[in-house]
This record gives C-alpha cells, sequence and structure tokens, in this order.
C-alpha cells in the first residue's frame, strides 16, 4: 500500500529500528526492491532523485512507484531524495510522491530554514511528508588517508532550532558517513547521534548508508537512525552479479543484476534490525 514518509518512519521511530531506502531509477529496480520488502513482510522507502532524470522523468517515476506500492502488500511510501530546487519538489509532489527531501544542506542556516519552510507549507496541505539536512553529508571521503571532506557534523542546538522554525518530519543529520563509495570504515559520532535523538522528537534519517560497515549501520539504528539511505552498495551487487554471469543473453543478465540488487537489500534489511 502506498503510505506517507511519516507513517514509516515514526513507526520505525517507536521501534528503534531503521527502514532502508534504495534509490531506484527503472521498472527492474523498483520492481525489485518492493518484491523483498513483500517477501520479508516489511515496510520500504523507495527513493527517485533529481540525478537519476536522464534515466527516468519524473512522471515515469510516479507512475511506476504509485502502480508498484500501491499493489503492495507491505506500506511503501514514495520518495524524492535530494530535491535541490523548489520547482522540482513541488513537481514530484504533483505527480503522487508521498515524501520529498529538500536539500539546501550546503546553504546558509537561514536560506536552509527559508527553502525547507516553503516545500513544508507546499507539502504539508498535500498530505506529503518532509526531511530536510542540518549539517552536511558530503561525498568521496577516504577514511584510510584522512583525507578531507566536504562533510559537516550536525550540531545538536542547530538542528533543534531548525526542527522548530521549519516545521519539517524528518531530519537528514551527518555523524561521518559520506556518500558514494570510499576507502575504509568509517569512525562515526554516535554520541552525537545520541544527543540529537534525545533532543528531538521527529525520526532521524542517515544518507550514505553504503560502505559504512554492518556494526555502525547496526549501532545507528539502535541508537535512533529510522531511515538508512543506499545506492552505491545495491547497485554495486548488481554490476557485481552482471560480471559472473555465464549468460549471453540480455534479459537472463538483466535478470541476475535484479537478483545481485536483491541479495544487497535482503542483507541490510537483517542489519538494520
Ligand atoms: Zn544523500
Amino acid at each position: 500500500m502506498l503510505v506517507t514518509g511519516n507513517e514509516i518512519l515514526y513507526d520505525a521511530r517507536r521501534r528503534q529500528v531503521a527502514v532502508p531506502s534504495p534509490d531506484y531509477f527503472d521498472q527492474q529496480s523498483v520492481r525489485a526492491y518492493i518484491e523483498v520488502a513483500q517477501s520479508l513482510n516489511k515496510p520500504i522507502i523507495i527513493a527517485y532523485s533529481e540525478a537519476f532524470e536522464e534515466y527516468l522523468s519524473i512522471e515515469e517515476a510516479a507512475l511506476l512507484g504509485k502502480f508498484y506500492a500501491e499493489r503492495a502488500s507491505v506500506p511503501v511510501a514514495l520518495h524524492v531524495d535530494h530535491g535541490y530546487s523548489i520547482e522540482f519538489i513541488q513537481r514530484c509532489i504533483d505527480e503522487g510522491f508521498t515524501s520529498v527531501m529538500i536539500d539546501a544542506s550546503m546553504e546558509s542556516f537561514e536560506e536552509n530554514v527559508r527553502r525547507t519552510k516553503e516545500v513544508v507549507a507546499y507539502a504539508h496541505k498535500r498530505h506529503v511528508s518532509v526531511e530536510a539536512e542540518i549539517g552536511h553529508v558530503g561525498s568521496g571521503m577516504n577514511y584510510e588517508s584522512q583525507e578531507e571532506t566536504d562533510s559537516v557534523y550536525t550540531e545538536v542546538s542547530a538542528a533543534t532550532q531548525f526542527v522548530e522554525q521549519t516545521g519539517v518530519d524528518s531530519l537528514a543529520v551527518s555523524i561521518g558517513t559520506a556518500h558514494g563509495k570510499y576507502k575504509g570504515i568509517p569512525v562515526l559520532h554516535f554520541e552525537r547521534l545520541r544527543e540529537l535523538r534525545k533532543a528531538l522528537s521527529i525520526p532521524l534519517v542517515l544518507h550514505g548508508g553504503s560502505s559504512t560497515g554492518d556494526e555502525n549501520l547496526k549501532k545507528c539504528a539502535s541508537c535512533g537512525i529510522s531511515k538508512i539511505n543506499l545506492f552505491t552498495d545495491i547497485v554495486t551487487g548488481g554490476s557485481e552479479a552482471i560480471k559472473q554471469s555465464q549468460s549471453d543473453d540480455l534479459l537472463t543478465i538483466w535478470k541476475e543484476a535484479c537478483c545481485g540488487m536483491k541479495e544487497v537489500l535482503y542483507h541490510y534489511y537483517q542489519v538494520f534490525g
């Protein structure tokens, strides 16, 4: 069944588990993710982002997402990951997405508040949940060489003020993960996560779940993260399956790639609790 982000996230927060949120980019991926959730009888938040527009338009993404979500036996939220422009987010809401992320985390605190408030006003009128980010989860971090990153840790006082001022439904926090593929296992700031969980009454979200390590992710779920975004590890699972394929039939190879992606998602359901 198609539900809002809030319906899944507030339940996850109560139960101290994290719901996986994989990005979909075509019909095969959305169907594969929902099949995994259904076979485990667990909710899922499938995500589409502006970065995939060249593979799947907003209209196609909404149509496919709604088609599979409405027929699913488990709660499915249709989420927009990393919406940078308000116009893009509004178009997604108009097409039927039930959850959106406004990412103005690279802007000043005031500008982040202003843009988030604007999205919240538009979304809440249409019963759509809103996620925003405070602090900043960067990308391409190399944990082994302690290379510099553009990540900025989330401050508790800023997060509290931000939530009060915007009325946002969930918050992406930066505690040491990074987007994409990187070397080494990150050292996460669990103390900060516990403080944030204590100070805020809304669900917290972790971006950059891939390559973070099972133990770290498990601990994140038990320390107050309600949603973990996954992309790189899942598509890597698909690519590995293609490399190992013995077949020269395109349809068979596609099917094997989907199985590879599904295996990674099964694994993370187990890790997240
Ligand atoms: Zn992200």
